[in-house]
């Protein structure tokens, strides 16, 4: 249960300094600020990714699961200390906890420039449509912390949930889907099949895959 993983009552009281020790400047402050974030990122594969990608870029991977979390935060120090290049990984980390109760706990309104949710559970029974990560409910709080113009990534091979996904954001007020134009040149968009565990699973037995790819807009005043 949620009682076994501390959970901080304001992003100001997650310590990310011990995720980013690379980033900690002479008065133990940490230079910048989590700017993407995988939701339940299983195995890390896409932050291993995007880690080469945005190498100026600090981001973090959310996962419910004790032994994957552990798994993940063993490969990301096992590639640090690898690494051919000084510096790489450094800027990847990974925290247990519930995304779908705690995400105004570590991040600030604004601050997130990505956020990805990939291959989520589907929870397919009616009744526990509630249990899903993406809702109207939860957009909400996604487009408190995402700033204006962030990307909200979603993909799924099972395509009740995508469509379920796609229309969650289409009827937000605070999402904008992104056009063809600007899916086909963000570098990211392949990556979410490639790059992720679950994605290349799928692509292994010849499944379809389902996008939703929306930005958060501005506030209208
Ligand atoms: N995104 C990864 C990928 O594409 O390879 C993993 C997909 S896996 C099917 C879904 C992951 O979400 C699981 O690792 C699960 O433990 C995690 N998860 C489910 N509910 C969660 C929650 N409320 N908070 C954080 N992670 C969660």
């Amino acid at each position: 249960s949620d009682s076994h993983f501390p959970i901080p009552v304001s992003p100001a009281h997650e310590d990310f300094s011990l995720h980013f020790p690379k980033f900690v400047e002479a008065d133990n402050k940490i230079s910048k600020k989590v700017e993407f974030a995988d939701i339940g990122c299983g195995f890390g594969g896409l932050l291993i990714s995007l880690a080469t990608l945005f190498p100026d870029t600090l981001m973090i991977g959310m996962e419910l699961r004790d032994k994957v979390t552990e798994y993940v935060k063993e490969r990301i120090l096992a590639l640090r200390r690898t690494s051919s290049e000084e510096g790489q990984y450094e800027n990847i980390s990974v925290v247990r906890t519930n995304s779908m109760k705690y995400i105004p706990n570590y991040f600030e309104k604004g601050q997130l420039s990505k956020m990805f949710f990939l291959f989520p559970d589907p929870h397919f029974k009616e009744k526990n449509h509630r249990r899903r990560v993406i809702s109207t409910h939860l957009l909400d709080e996604y487009a408190y912390v995402l700033r204006a113009g962030g990307i909200i990534y979603t993909i799924t091979d099972v395509e009740e949930l995508g469509e379920w996904m796609k229309a969650c954001l289409e009827k937000h007020p605070m999402f904008e889907s992104l056009t063809q134009e600007e899916i086909d040149s963000d570098p990211v968009v392949e990556l979410l099949c490639s790059a992720t565990e679950e994605g290349q699973k799928v692509a292994r037995n010849g499944g379809q895959t389902f996008r939703a790819i929306f930005r958060r807009i501005a506030y209208v005043s």
